[in-house]
């Protein structure tokens, strides 16, 4: 048992007792870590609005060997997160986008594994969909792109993962999504129901994971493209899931 420090963001939130719940974070120095909060649901409850879904904060919590409950013992909040309220149709798809990084961090991520640079790529994504000077497909894309590289899941955008053909503009591959890897044309088989994926699309995705989401506006995606590189990251978080995310369906891209 430990008293624990941590800058965290809240991505879950379930109700525990009448006035308790247990609150899912997601840190940068803990990674992934649930704790319950006494007295959350009161109106004037001790945490005031900082443990709002998707809130930035700076907690203090009891660290309890495993198998029992971590107790949260103070959230400060450091900001809120506030979905572009320019135009209703903007306004909702950064909102659920923000539901959709909080549901990918939770499936996506293991108890107490501090990840920094996904803790990072997070708050920068939930402040990118907040602002109105960006598209926030693109924004979701580069998230599911930069996710999965930084949990070790993206395929690698390089080469055939059978016979290390380079992928080079105009040739053809699919996504072998059970592998995780590409296919060059010679190595497709019907048995491995990999789906077809242009190097225009690779291309993108191979900058997408490099840059931050200040910068990916520089980055030129057509909707065909942004559609095959949304596909493509679905079915490897999907695969991972071993589901569809649940917040899927109100993301459109
Ligand atoms: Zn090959």
């Amino acid at each position: 048992m430990s008293l624990e420090k941590a800058d965290a963001l809240v991505i879950r939130q379930v109700d525990f007792s009448e006035s308790s719940r247990v609150i899912t974070f997601f840190s940068r120095e803990f990674g992934k870590f649930a704790a319950l909060a006494k007295g959350a649901k009161r109106l004037k409850g001790p945490f005031d609005a900082a443990l709002d879904l998707l809130s930035a904060c700076r907690v203090v919590f009891i660290r309890k060997s495993s198998g029992t409950l971590n107790l949260l013992t103070e959230a400060r909040l450091i900001s809120r997160f506030q979905p572009q309220s320019s135009g209703a149709k903007g306004g909702l798809s950064s909102l659920y986008g923000g539901y959709y990084v909080a549901e990918l961090l939770n499936g996506l991520t293991e108890e107490f594994d501090p990840a920094p640079e996904v803790y990072d790529l997070a708050v920068s994504t939930l402040s990118a969909l907040s602002s109105s000077q960006t598209n926030s497909a693109s924004v979701i894309i580069h998230f599911e792109v930069s996710l999965l590289q930084l949990v070790g899941l993206l395929p690698n955008l390089f080469e055939c993962s059978v016979c290390g053909e380079p992928v080079e503009t105009g040739s053809q591959f699919a996504h072998w999504v059970s592998q995780g890897g590409l296919l060059c044309g010679a190595c497709r088989r019907e048995e491995y129901a990999g789906v077809s994926v242009s190097t225009g699309a690779i291309e993108i995705l191979r900058q997408l994971a490099q840059e931050s989401p200040e910068k990916i506006h520089t980055i030129e995606i057509n909707n065909k493209q942004a559609q095959e590189c949304h596909r493509l990251a679905v079915s490897a978080i999907t695969h991972a899931l071993g589901r569809r995310p649940s917040t899927l369906r109100y993301i459109q891209i």
